[in-house]
């Protein structure tokens, strides 16, 4: 589908740049974060505040609301649209990344991201994960689990998953691919990547057949297929190749991204120039400051992350100035700092409350620090993205991105 996305400036020095995605329920001015609302809902921010935010799209989660509430009740209710109250352009997971943290990921005691950036628990971990083992088998069909709610068992397949995703309602719905871990050996990782395109040519399937039947609250949905082959450099632009072809609306970027920040920008660089140029492309679970810079440069129109509304309910929360562009709250220099979170900010919280207040608030566990941290670090991003669109727009994206790398450095 060609009225999908379109390109509308590009970086003269990389891969960057800017475009318009444009769904059944509005525009998406590209490059963009997406918000991440597992459980169709971005945790602690009601919808008209993601509207105030400047968030221009979600992305919930089908393994979890197939789980609960189910997916037939959230179709009787209009879909995601209606059963949220957000009227805006949305994606849905196809479950895969939970297949991987179910299952193998835990067999290593890793997730996709916390084993490329160890400690820092930056993007979706395995955290909670841990203590269910084996409740996992995994086929050539699909992939048989026990809900980590009540112990039931469920199926996801190829097929099963798509009329999941169409009674949710999604603009924007993935394909089921199995994610592998940065531990996994060459050799298991082509066979689940074989695995992951004979599962994408059925979803795709299963999809144009389904668009016929009326039973979507969003008849408009497109479908993205997803790239897998590890950090290994043939495997993924075999696997981008194999995609490619099949005609998918667009790409998401998927599975292990390596062990380092270096290899995931690899594989970015291997991935991206088999993509097809026409379409857009979504980086599944990445979301560090300097790491949404990297990715935009290497041609990254989308991407999500939990990270950034999970830290603030931590007390960490984005400033540019600070090692790694990040403050925590909690730390006894901020317990009388009359100053907003970041002076340049114009969130709520930054414009009527000091950090001395908010670390009073984190620090007693009230609960309107959820909704204050978490807005300063959606609106953080928001802006960020902004200003990489305008840069890109002028040519400029370089020197964004050496700007943000000088306050960084320079505050270390
Ligand atoms: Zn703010």
């Amino acid at each position: 589908m060609s009225g999908l996305f379109r390109t509308q400036s590009r970086d003269p020095g990389s891969l960057a740049r800017t475009g318009i995605l444009i769904t059944a329920h509005g525009q998406v001015a590209t490059p963009a974060f997406v918000a991440v609302a597992t459980q169709a809902t971005v945790k602690a921010v009601e919808p008209q505040t993601l509207v105030e935010l400047g968030i221009q799209i979600l992305i919930a989660n089908s393994y979890h609301l197939h789980l609960r509430p189910g997916e037939n009740i959230i179709a009787k209710l209009g879909g995601l649209r209606g059963f949220s109250g957000w009227n805006g352009p949305t994606m849905t997971d196809s479950g895969g990344f939970q297949v991987f943290s179910l299952g193998v990921g835990k067999e290593h005691g890793v997730g996709k991201i916390a084993s490329i950036f160890p400690g820092d628990g930056s993007c979706k971990s395995t955290e909670g994960y841990q203590r269910r083992k084996s409740l996992v088998r995994l086929g050539e069909q699909g992939v048989s689990f026990r809900s980590i709610i009540d112990g039931s068992e469920h199926f996801f397949s190829p097929e099963g998953v798509i009329t999941l995703q169409r009674k949710l309602g999604a603009d924007i719905v993935l394909a089921l691919d199995e994610c592998t871990s940065p531990l996994h050996s060459y050799s298991y990782t082509k066979e689940a990547m074989g695995r992951t395109h004979r599962w994408a040519r059925r979803c795709l399937e299963a999809f144009r057949e389904g668009a016929k039947d009326g039973m979507s609250p969003n008849p408009e949905q497109v479908v993205y297929g997803i790239v897998q082959g590890g950090a290994y450099k043939d495997l993924r632009q075999e696997s981008a190749q194999r995609i490619e072809e099949m005609g998918f609306d667009g790409f998401a970027i998927g599975g292990s991204l390596g062990r380092s920040k270096e290899e995931m920008h690899l594989v970015l660089d291997w991935t991206i120039p088999y993509l097809g140029l026409e379409k857009p492309r979504h980086l599944l679970g990445i979301g560090e400051i300097d790491d949404i810079l990297a990715a935009v440069r290497r041609g990254v129109d989308t991407f999500d992350c939990a990270a950034s509304t999970r830290i603030a309910r931590n007390g960490t929360v984005f400033v540019k100035d600070a090692p790694r562009h990040r403050i925590n709250l909690r730390n006894a220099r901020f317990r009388s700092d009359p100053h907003p979170i970041d002076n340049d900010c114009d969130c709520f919280a930054c414009r009527h409350h000091s950090r001395a207040y908010l670390s009073h608030l984190c620090r007693s566990g009230e609960l309107s620090f959820y909704r204050l941290a978490s807005m300063h670090n959606l609106r953080f991003i928001v802006r960020l993205m902004r200003d990489i669109r305008a840069a890109i727009t002028v040519g400029r994206f370089s020197e964004l991105e050496q700007e943000w790398q000088a306050e960084r450095d320079g505050s270390a």
